[in-house]
């Protein structure tokens, strides 16, 4: 599908300038003030968005405090009803949800956004969430668990893919009873407000889903801090999941954090280069890099790897990057910071030793000069300890490190902090089962990037990547708390 630069898309007719959503209104911020979010790919303003402070969140979280009640005894078949109604108009708008999140993330138009399907495997759940009897000495005592909501759950929510996690954080809160308070990333919010929108209309009682926009520090810092949250979830880097994680601690909050990754990408001898040089390019180049499950680290053995990185910088070079709507395949980092920080990181892989193979620079000239483009970058004979080998880059860097046998292979991809994600080619079976059992990541694909259309797989990191699992049938339970409850006769 080609789509023009706004694709028709009206913005200030979707969402109101300026507001954000506490119970049934649209708001400024308490202060008054607001935040600008602009297209990365040309730095026009697409909306104003309230800045939202200590104030707004607590508003926000008496807003959700006060929709519990009636929330948590609402029929858990009518909670399915109403997330199959939102994932319906979810999906009649799954464009516009589209159109929306490349407009102000930067990514090319992805076809329809793929909120509708989460929401509809998290609304066939909703109604199946159960205890359990349990054996009793007595046998006219009874014994059994209930399943209950936490109350008021926090979610916090990164700029990268917005729309995506936001629902995959909020459908299950909701599906078993919690009401939410969002805090969407400052640089792309716009997403989460129109998912908040569609899910009011889809007649999810206000209340229920709130949205408070603002700066990390500020409404995002509030949000943890709040006495009345009883749950959170985050997804972002390690340095801020450490501080909600601080805050969750004084009030005594369970969370789950997803806190990106340095995923590799273990090629072996026998691998079907043809299959995985392909998914090397789109994992790495995907949203200009700045996904956690970014395979950012290639390791191979050093007899292909020559071919490999010959083949790779080919695929590079046919790449093409320019503003999202003009039938790219990769856009724009996302703002002056992340494009100072991507820089970086070029400059010190070259420091390091790195051999810089293609890229390294960024683009220049027409449309460039407009937004944050850098060029998909390769750098050969990585050592596994240089920084651009351990450390998060969140842009289209590829390192390409080399081993001599397995077991090395092994001890490198686990060699850093992270523990998100991992890919193995191989036509070797045994080989890929048993480096799957050692990668020490909460996420496994052979001979192939992603989960590859199963549905339900759990996603969530070892390490420094967080704990915690979002998006299976499980995570939904994990927004419940087991109730023993004895009944003597
Ligand atoms: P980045 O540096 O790429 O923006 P962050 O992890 O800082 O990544 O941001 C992810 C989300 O966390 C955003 O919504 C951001 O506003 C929020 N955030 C940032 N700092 C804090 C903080 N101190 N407390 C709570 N939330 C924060």
């Amino acid at each position: 599908m080609t789509v023009t630069a706004s694709a028709g898309l009206d913005i200030r007719a979707l969402l109101t300038d300026g507001s954000h959503l506490i119970g049934p209104d649209w708001v400024p911020a308490v202060s008054g003030e607001t935040i600008d979010v602009t297209n990365p790919a040309t730095q026009e303003i697409l909306l104003r968005v309230p800045r939202g402070g200590a104030a707004d969140v607590d508003a926000a979280v008496q807003a959700a405090a006060a929709a519990f009640p009636a929330w948590r005894d609402t029929s858990p078949a009518v909670r399915a009803e109403l997330l199959t109604a939102w994932a319906g108009l979810c999906r009649e708008h799954g464009t516009e949800l589209s159109t929306l999140e490349s407009l102000e993330v930067g990514h090319p138009y992805w076809g329809p956004s793929p909120v509708a399907r989460t929401l509809t495997f998290v609304a066939g759940m909703a109604d199946k969430v159960t205890g359990q009897t349990l054996p009793s000495a007595q046998p006219d005592v009874l014994g059994m668990t209930i399943r209950e909501p936490y109350g008021v759950c926090g979610c916090i929510i990164p700029w990268n893919v917005p729309g995506p996690i936001m629902v995959t954080d909020v459908a299950p809160a909701i599906a078993t009873g919690n009401t939410v308070v969002v805090k969407p990333a400052e640089d792309a919010p716009l997403t989460c407000l129109l998912l908040a929108k569609l899910a009011l209309e889809a007649g999810i009682p206000p209340g229920v889903i709130n949205v408070v926009t603002g700066y990390g520090p500020e409404a995002g810092a509030a949000l943890p801090a709040h006495p009345m949250v009883r749950r959170m979830g985050f997804t972002g880097s390690p340095e801020t999941g450490t501080k909600i994680m601080e805050a969750c601690a004084a009030n005594l909050v369970p969370l789950h954090m997803e806190l990106g990754g340095k995923a590799p990408q273990i090629v072996l001898a026998d691998a079907d280069l043809d299959r995985a040089i392909p998914a090397i390019v789109g994992s790495i180049t995907l949203n200009t890099g700045q996904v956690c499950a970014a395979g950012s680290r290639v390791l191979v053995g050093r007899d292909r790897q020559a071919e490999l990185v010959e083949r790779v910088a080919g695929a590079f070079g046919r790449v093409r990057v320019g503003p999202w709507h003009e039938d790219v395949q990769m856009g724009p980092l996302i703002s002056a910071k992340q494009e100072a920080r991507v820089l970086g990181y070029l400059g010190i892989g070259q420091q390091e030793g790195a051999r810089l193979v293609t890229g390294g620079h960024k683009l220049t000239g027409g449309a460039y000069d407009k937004g944050f483009f850098v060029e998909p970058t390769i750098f050969d004979e990585v050592r596994p300890d240089m920084r651009i080998a351990q450390e998060e880059i969140f842009g289209p860097v590829l390192s390409v490190l080399s081993y001599s046998d397995e077991e090395e292979a092994l001890a490198i991809a686990n060699g850093t902090r992270y523990g998100l994600n991992a890919c193995i080619w191989t036509r070797d079976i045994g080989r890929a089962v048993r480096l799957a059992r050692g990668v020490q990541a909460g996420s496994v694909t052979i001979n192939g990037f992603g989960s590859r259309g199963v549905i339900g797989a759990p996603w969530g990191g070892y390490k420094h990547s967080g704990f915690g699992r979002t998006m299976s049938a499980e995570s939904i339970l994990d927004f419940t708390q087991l109730k023993t409850v004895v009944i003597n006769a």
